[in-house]
Parts: C-alpha cells; structure tokens; sequence
C-alpha cells in the first residue's frame, strides 16, 4: 500500500461518518452513471474490436493483428500499452492512471484450431476452409475489456479518482501457454485485485475454487534404429518406451485419488514397421483439483518415463508445455460483482433474437429455452475439470470473476455451433451488460479501500492453504512458435474477410 492511497483510506474513515452513507451511494451512482453513459455511446466502437477479433481469427501466440488493433485502439484511447511484454509478441498489458489501487482486468482473445464459421448461419459453412475461427467467444473479451477500461478511465478523470486500472490480454489461453510466464515477469507485484472476465450465455460472477490444475508436457525417447527384421537386436525402440509408458501409468491409474485426470496423445510412433524407431513422443495432461496433487501424480509420470527408458535401453527428455493452477476465486470481490450484475441486469432482448435463439436450440437439438433473462444469483460454483492458465493469477493477487452473457444457452464451447453468435445483436447487447458491470466493479474497487482490505485478507487466509509455486523451469521460454505454421496457412484467405476498422472512443 502507497503513501497516497494510506491517506485515502484515512479520509474515507474521516468523512463518511459526517457526510453519511446516503450522499456516499449518491456519488457511486453519479460514477456509474458516467460509465454507463460512455459505454452505451461506444457501444458501436466495442463491439467493432469484438467483431475484427471474430474474423481475425487467431490461434493462440499469433494474435498479431488483434493485438495491434487493441494496442493501437488503447493508445488512442490515452492508455499506455506494451506489446510484446513477458517474451511473449502478442502479449498485451496496457494501463491508465498511476499508482494504488490498481485493479486489472484478465482476459484473452485467441481462437481455435477448425472453428472458421460464417457467423449467423445455422449450418456448418467455415468462412475459410479447416481454418481458425471462435467458437468460444474470445473475441467478445477484446471490445468489453477495452470498453469497460475506458468508461474507468472516463470516471478517473472526471471526479478526480486515484489509482490505475490495467487489462491484461494474456495469449494462447487455449493451449494454458502464457499466464505462468505473465506471473513469473511480475506483471500483478503491484495489483490489488483482478477480475477475471469471460463470454457464458448469463451475467454473473462466483467464487470458491474453479477449474482444475493442469501440467502438460512432450516426452520424447531417443533409442537406436535398426532394420527391424535383419538385425533388431541391434535397435533400441524408442516407440517401445512410449507404449510401457502408456502402460505404466495404466497400472498407476488405480492407485490416484478419483478426482485426477490424465490424457496422452502419441505425438512420434515410428516411420515404418520395418525400422525400430529412435524417436518415440508422448505428450501428457496430468490434472487434479489442486496443483499440489496434479504435481504428485506429475513426478509418479516421471518416474515412468524413467522405468520406460531403463526397460528399452533409450533415453529420454522432458520438454514443459503448460501449466495451469485452479482459480482461486475470492468471495468478497464476488459479493462486490454480484451489487453490480444486480444493478446492470440482463439485457432486454427482443422478441426477434428470443425467437432467434429458439430456432438456433431446436435447429440443433438442444432444449429450446431461448435466451436467459433474469442474472444468476450469487452462489458456490462447482469446480470444472478443465483448465484455464489465468489461474494462477488468482494465487498471488485476489481474483473475482464475471462471466457477461453473450452466448446462446445449451451451445457447448470448442464446436463450431459457439461460432454462429458471437458477432450477433445477441453478442452485442451481452457485451454491453458486461462492460457496465465491469467497470461499475473496477469504480468500486478503486473507490472502496475497505472491500480491497477485505478482499485481500480473505486471500491471505485462502491462498496460504496452498502457497502458490511455477510449474514454469527456470530456463523455460513461452513457445511463441506455437500455432505460427498452422496460422499462416489460413491467413492471406482470412484477410478477405477482416473488416478493416478503426475504433475509436470518445
Ligand atoms: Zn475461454
């Protein structure tokens, strides 16, 4: 805590008794009022980021031009951003204003392997062939992230607020392979509190332990070739050590607690039946509910892949791909988001995109029950058996998390169905709830030095039950070669469809 924010603090505890909570809650409203104001003025300009992102379409580590059209848009907008930060070139951290509070915003934009869809037809028509596309929704995070940062900034300005507000677009959240390394470079030292944001098909937020851990790594075996019916005795199959490793953790599998997961794919399996293989690859994810376990079950692999090479007479490395720790999502941000999804609501669709959204659902077997209508309460969450690399974020600065309902219900992520809406006036009106709650939340954390001391000593007490620690080696470097010749296969025809915009906010 800095000297500047100690003496608001102190104020604050001055003047409220005196001035009274009412004309306190008057100003909040004024403040939010404001943001709301901006954002539903912008609403062209953020939904104009949201919908480039969409056709650029960008695998993870190659969000070049989606990166450039946030960087250049921010800059515009009086942000100071760095591109490139953490080793990472699409890496984007940008801020406005100085010094404590700083609450930042973490999000991501990359798309997926397949997901090229034109949006608004019901059936499967990819835009470019076997290309990328969103058929999650990231780039619906780009223009609210943006937005809601803005409408902050506006807010700072005008009623002379203190502190900085920051976004974090961490890359390749689909293959977990930035956060570590965005944590390692130290990006959230000085952050009092981040808010996870991220497309669903509700306005809502939540709080406990999401997600689960996750280490990936490639293990490849190196043997001796040989002609495999002359003289295989002289060979040393590399292939044989990644079926014993297979079948080693087979024979673990019963001695793991039931809440792990682990998933291969054999990544090198040999050229021909006739040539004993020197090169054999098996590529792992090892998870649990905690990082701790995922890390237990992690070293039993390693031991296997030991006893494999011993067996077969090769020798193996280990090359880190990814890790990810659950999200540690913390209940007093929680309580402070859920104020604002209340005061936001949901939109107000109309009976066009209910009945839109029907036709989508029935189109596709899925049970017709239109768009959600009223917000989620607040509760627990239960904790999903997938990953998502911004949690470690959560262990070294209090998270919460708001989810902003631009999606159709019953349409699941990583199918190319979730690619049909995301440009839509459905995305659109959702993106619009989600900025305002956004930055009404980022208002409050800046304004309420007591919510971010309770924030953070209900993380103190949470986050030392299970002290954080990288799965990142120390010599480890992002991969940003990941996804790069798969991208620039699809690219030049991609270009035809970029909607070459400039936004601007004002
Ligand atoms: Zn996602």
């Amino acid at each position: 805590m800095d000297k500047t924010w100690m003496n608001l603090c102190a104020a604050v505890g001055l003047i409220l008794p005196l001035a009274g909570l009412a004309s306190a809650d008057a100003s909040a409203d004024e403040r939010k009022d404001l943001a709301f104001e901006v954002i539903e003025r912008n609403a062209q300009q953020m939904t104009d980021i949201s919908d480039s992102i969409y056709y650029f379409g960008e695998l993870g580590m190659q969000e070049f031009e989606g990166s450039k059209l946030l960087k250049d848009t921010l800059e515009a907008a009086g942000f100071r951003v760095e591109l490139g930060g953490a080793g990472m070139p699409t890496n984007v951290w940008a801020e406005y204003g100085s010094g404590r509070p700083k609450i930042a915003i973490v999000t991501e934009i990359d798309a997926l392997p397949g997901g090229s869809q034109t949006p608004g037809e019901f059936g499967r028509k990819p835009l470019v062939q076997d290309g990328p596309g969103h058929m999650e929704g990231h780039n619906t995070h780009g223009g609210v992230a943006a937005m809601a940062a803005f409408a902050v900034k506006q807010v700072m300005q005008r009623h002379n607020i203190p502190g900085t507000v920051a976004i974090s677009y961490g890359p390749a959240e689909e293959q977990l392979a930035s956060r570590p390394f965005i944590v390692r470079a130290g990006y959230f030292k000085d952050v009092d509190a981040v808010i996870y944001l991220h497309i669903r098909d509700t306005l809502n937020t939540g709080f406990g332990i999401g997600n689960y851990a996750a280490i990936s790594s490639v293990f490849t075996f190196h043997g001796k070739t040989a002609h495999g019916a002359v003289n295989p005795w002289d060979g040393k199959d590399a292939v044989d050590a990644v079926v014993l490793m297979d079948m080693g953790f087979d024979k673990l599998r019963e001695h793991l607690r039931p809440s792990y997961r682990a998933h291969r794919t054999i990544t090198a399996g040999g050229i021909q039946p006739n040539i004993i293989a020197d090169k054999g690859q098996i590529w792992w994810f090892v998870r649990d509910a905690s990082m701790p376990a995922a890390k237990e079950t992690y070293d039993k692999l390693l031991k296997i892949a030991e006893g494999a090479a011993l067996m077969t007479g090769t020798t193996f490395d280990v090359k880190y791909s990814a890790s990810a720790w659950p999200q540690l999502v913390n209940k007093t941000l929680a309580e402070a988001i859920q104020k604002n999804v209340n005061l936001v609501g949901m939109p107000k669709w109309t009976e066009a995109e209910h009945e839109r959204a029907r036709e989508f659902q029935k189109t596709h077997g899925l049970p017709v029950v239109g768009l959600v209508t009223a917000v989620t309460p607040l509760g627990g969450r239960p904790q999903a058996t997938s990953s998502n690399d911004n949690g470690d974020v959560s262990w070294v600065v209090p998270a919460g998390s708001l989810n902003f309902p631009s999606a159709i219900p019953g349409v699941g992520a990583h199918e190319w169905k979730a690619a049909v809406f995301p440009t839509s006036s459905i995305s659109h009106k959702g993106q619009v709830a989600g900025a305002k709650t956004l930055a009404a939340s980022i208002i409050d954390l800046l304004t309420t030095p007591e919510l971010i001391q309770k924030a953070r000593a209900e993380f103190e007490v949470e986050s030392k039950r299970t002290p954080y620690f990288s799965l990142v080696p120390p010599d480890a470097k992002p991969d940003v070669e990941l996804n790069r010749v798969e991208m620039e296969k699809y690219r030049s025809d991609m270009k035809k469809s970029y909607l070459n915009k400039t936004p601007r906010f004002n």
